[in-house]
């Protein structure tokens, strides 16, 4: 075995990148080792559809850290590499050239690779996903050769790819499966609300779009069929329809789990000393009823990973983080609180002909998200609403001249926040 750390991190992504700084922050003095096989330091992936797409950012500027920075907080970073397998009796990871590196804790922080199609012509030269550096500047090559994109996914990822392509001047479609975009994440309100911003600007967007089969001249994308014989022409394709985490070696190992790797509330596996945290990890959500979800956000890594670094550092504390978002989307910038899934009612404030608005979810009688449209205020003031779960009367929080902060105010006075 070459060398063994305390604390082998596996993935130098968000989580894994957060979960070293956070370690060191908390003062942990033992050694630390990141395996990522990437070839690059640990870097921002949101800008990857936004800024660094748009070419607004270079590289350095989203490093999560600069390169000094890990050699400071020594921290060994083994990059390149990828882990194959986890034997966790004799507590080492097993790397693509053979090699192993034993572990005191294992930290599994690899997040999800694209979903692929898995349609003919799936992966076929021009046909490109959008979630690491390599796949952003193989799309930015090829683009200057390509008037039109076809985006498959009319998710986040998709939709802000389409904005920043529409600034380059590309004739972008983007197809959509089910009858809204953003379905997975949204009320129907922001869908149509996003659909509307995408289509003023020019995005041909098609929904309930079947894709099958990408079409190919030279065995490069040259279209996308759909599944009634439609072709739509393109010289390029994105795919966003989401990811599948990375856990085949930790689920291998004898790990439970299946759609992610399962984790209690200290993000601890059923495999001693071996813990998962970020897209990959699922845990048992306490702003989606308890149930076991993987959130796929900067804020579930880097709140996962702190919550890691606790636990490490002699003083666990269970992870009960409310859940953010952000988009940005041409001048729209969308922060988002809580989870909105399986709400049951939700509640407009402001016009959305403003371009500045607010949508509150409710289960029941209670607040559990909000989703704000260039609504910082909403965002900021309407995060403790959702934290306490409140019973605020919709007609209340309809009414946008009211502060959210203040309605939180009341409830508090009158000693019924929650
Ligand atoms: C284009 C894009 C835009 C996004 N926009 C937003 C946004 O606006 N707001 C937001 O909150 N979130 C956004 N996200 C999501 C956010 O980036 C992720 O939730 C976050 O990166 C998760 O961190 P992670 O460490 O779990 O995974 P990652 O950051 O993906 O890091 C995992 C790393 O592990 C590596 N790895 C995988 N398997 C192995 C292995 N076997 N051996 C070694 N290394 C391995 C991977 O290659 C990767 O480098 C966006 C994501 C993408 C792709």
């Amino acid at each position: 075995m070459s060398q063994t750390y305390d604390v082998v991190i596996v993935g130098a992504g968000h989580a894994g990148a957060q979960a070293a700084i956070a370690l060191r922050q908390r003062k942990f003095a033992g050694t630390i080792a990141m395996i990522g096989d990437e070839p690059d330091l640990p870097y921002e992936r949101p800008p990857l559809s936004k800024e660094y797409l748009a070419q607004e950012k270079p590289f350095e500027r989203i490093l999560i850290r600069p390169e000094a920075f890990w050699a400071e907080r020594e921290v060994t970073m083994l990059l390149g590499q990828t882990v194959t397998a986890v034997d966790s009796d004799m507590r080492r990871v097993v790397l693509a050239d053979g090699s192993a590196v034993g572990y005191g804790t294992l930290v599994w922080a690899t997040g999800g690779a694209p979903r692929r199609l898995t349609c003919a012509g799936g992966d076929a030269a021009g046909v490109h996903a959008v979630r690491t550096r390599a796949d952003v500047d193989r799309l930015m090559d090829e683009l200057p050769r390509v008037e039109r994109v076809v985006v498959i996914g009319g998710g986040y990822i998709g939709l802000e790819a389409a904005a920043v392509l529409r600034k380059f001047g590309k004739h972008v479609t983007v197809l959509e499966a089910q009858d809204r975009v953003l379905a997975r994440v949204a009320g129907e309100t922001l869908s149509r609300f996003y659909e509307a911003e995408h289509r003023a600007r020019g995005v041909e967007i098609r929904l309930g779009a079947m894709v099958s089969c990408i079409e190919l001249r030279d065995g490069a994308a040259c279209g996308v069929r759909l599944a009634d014989g439609e072709i739509v022409p393109c010289e390029m394709v994105i795919v966003g329809i989401g990811i599948v985490p990375n856990v085949a070696p930790l689920l291998a190992a004898g790990a439970g789990g299946g759609n992610g790797v399962l984790v209690d509330a200290h993000c601890c596996t059923s495999l001693a000393d071996v813990f998962a945290i970020g897209d990959c990890a699922a845990h048992a959500n306490t702003y989606a009823d308890g149930a076991t979800i993987r959130v796929e956000s900067v804020q579930n890594a880097n709140d996962q990973a702190a919550t890691v670094a606790k636990v490490l550092t002699g003083a666990p504390e269970a992870y009960a983080a409310v859940p953010w978002f952000w988009s940005n989307q041409y001048d729209l910038k969308l922060q988002t609180v809580g989870l909105s899934s399986g709400h049951d009612r939700s509640v407009v404030r402001g016009d959305p002909a403003s371009r500045a608005f607010s949508i509150v979810y409710y289960r029941g009688s209670r607040i559990v998200a909000l989703d704000c449209v260039n609504s910082v205020k909403d965002y900021v003031q309407g995060r403790a609403l959702v934290v306490a779960g409140a019973s605020v009367p919709p007609e209340e929080v309809a009414d946008a001249a009211t502060p959210l902060k203040e309605l939180g105010a009341r409830l508090a006075s009158a000693g019924m926040s929650a």
